[in-house]
């Protein structure tokens, strides 16, 4: 398995998994946020596009973040796979990732939602906010973006899940226990 998809609230530890699945798969992450932050960053066209966007905390609009992501996936170093992720996030997304994926005659192969309880989110949110002094971030504040996640999520996993290629890991607990878990739904030896 080596063109997947991750899934995963904030505060689920999905970065820290997604770079120990594409190490261990020797595939390539790719996360729409980072590339929109790197393009922001370096003051490309793209970047000056995007930003208005983020700023306002809205989605970039799919015309432009569609093509993104098909130049991404034309690169020569998808050849051995791809982990995605913060992509598919609206059904015209997913749409667009099936033509991507069609003309280059490949499919996905699994959808990995990191699951974790909201209470538990929420107590490790709040934490981070406190470290990294945050203070806006009230229980509130992350209840609601919580919330907002889990709606907009659904309507992309719904997709997936009509196919029968999602599979759910508990992200709570010990990083290590959370990758062997990753590692065990996707049939890869963990060693
Ligand atoms: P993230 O780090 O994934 O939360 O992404 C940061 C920001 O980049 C988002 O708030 C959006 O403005 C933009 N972005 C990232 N991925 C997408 C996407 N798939 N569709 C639209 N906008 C996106």
């Amino acid at each position: 398995m080596t063109r997947l998809l991750i899934i995963g609230p904030p505060g689920s530890g999905k970065g820290t998994q997604a770079v120990r699945i594409t190490d261990r798969l020797g595939i390539v992450a790719i996360s729409t946020g980072d590339i929109f932050r790197a393009n922001v960053k370096g003051g490309t066209p793209l970047g000056l596009e995007a930003k208005k966007y983020m700023d306002a905390g809205d989605y970039v609009p799919d015309s432009v973040t569609n093509r993104m992501v098909r130049d991404r996936l034309q690169q020569d170093d998808v050849a051995n796979g791809f982990l995605l992720d913060g992509y598919p996030r609206t059904s015209a997304q997913v749409d667009e990732l099936d033509d991507i994926l069609k003309e280059a005659g490949v499919e996905l192969d699994v959808v990995l939602q990191l699951t974790a309880d909201s209470d538990e989110l929420v107590a490790r949110l709040l934490k981070r906010a406190e470290i990294e002094g945050r203070a806006d971030d009230t229980e509130d504040v992350i209840r609601h973006r919580l919330d907002v996640y889990e709606k907009q999520t659904q309507v992309v996993v719904d997709r997936y899940l009509e196919r029968g290629i999602v599979r759910h890991v508990d992200g709570l607990g010990d990083i290590d226990e959370v990758t062997a878990r990753v590692l065990t739904v996707l049939d890869v030896d963990p060693a």
